[in-house]
């Protein structure tokens, strides 16, 4: 049986990647990360084909040419795309794949696959707006303005909560995870 597309959406900061490592240490949910393509360096610790694959602008435009992404975006100054073939591949082998993507993009994928009754859309909320000003402050990697516009980028991207099936607010990483899990698992029948 084709497994899901499960697209996560949330601004910047409210805590995807923390959630995503939860959901994927329970194998009963049978994930598979989408790794994406970036243009943006490197965080500290962030580790190249685990949590992106790390190119160059003009490497990523070569693969937008090829027609090699299902979806792709620019945000903040950076491209951001999910590669295609790996993520059908994963599918038809029965896998549930996660794409953990923008806005942009997640209407891409949305429209592209709008009669796969397979695809699960969660948008992720912080508890409140100060919280996730904290996240993305306490991660001291980005200068002022780009916090700043990461801040911009967020109030725009929960305005559009509303296009995803499921809105899931995250108090803590573990309840936001079992949540999912759930909707996962319900999703799986
Ligand atoms: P960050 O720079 O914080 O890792 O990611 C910035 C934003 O880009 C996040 O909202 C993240 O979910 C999103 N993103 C990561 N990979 C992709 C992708 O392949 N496509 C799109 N459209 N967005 C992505």
């Amino acid at each position: 049986m084709k497994g899901l597309l499960i697209v996560l959406s949330g601004p910047s900061g409210v805590g995807k990647g923390t959630i995503r490592k939860v959901l994927m240490k329970d194998d009963s949910l049978k994930l598979s990360y989408s790794v994406s393509m970036t243009t943006r360096l490197p965080r500290a610790g962030e580790v190249d084909g685990e949590d992106y694959f790390f190119v160059t602008k003009d490497e990523f435009i070569k693969h937008i040419n090829n027609n090699d992404l299902l979806e792709y975006a620019s945000f903040v100054d950076n491209y951001y795309g999910t590669p295609k073939d790996y993520v059908e591949k994963l599918r038809n082998e029965g896998r549930n794949v996660l794409l953990e993507i923008e806005t942009t993009g997640a209407r891409q994928v949305m429209e592209q696959v709008k009669n796969d009754d397979k695809v699960v859309s969660i948008f992720l909320l912080p508890p409140t707006f100060s919280d996730l000003e904290a996240r993305i402050r306490g991660r001291k990697s980005e200068p002022e303005n780009i916090i700043q516009e990461r801040l911009q980028k967020a109030k725009m991207e929960l305005g559009l909560k509303d296009l995803y099936k499921y809105n899931v607010v995250n108090k803590t990483p573990e309840q936001a995870a079992e949540e999912i899990a759930e909707i996962i698992k319900a999703a799986s029948k």
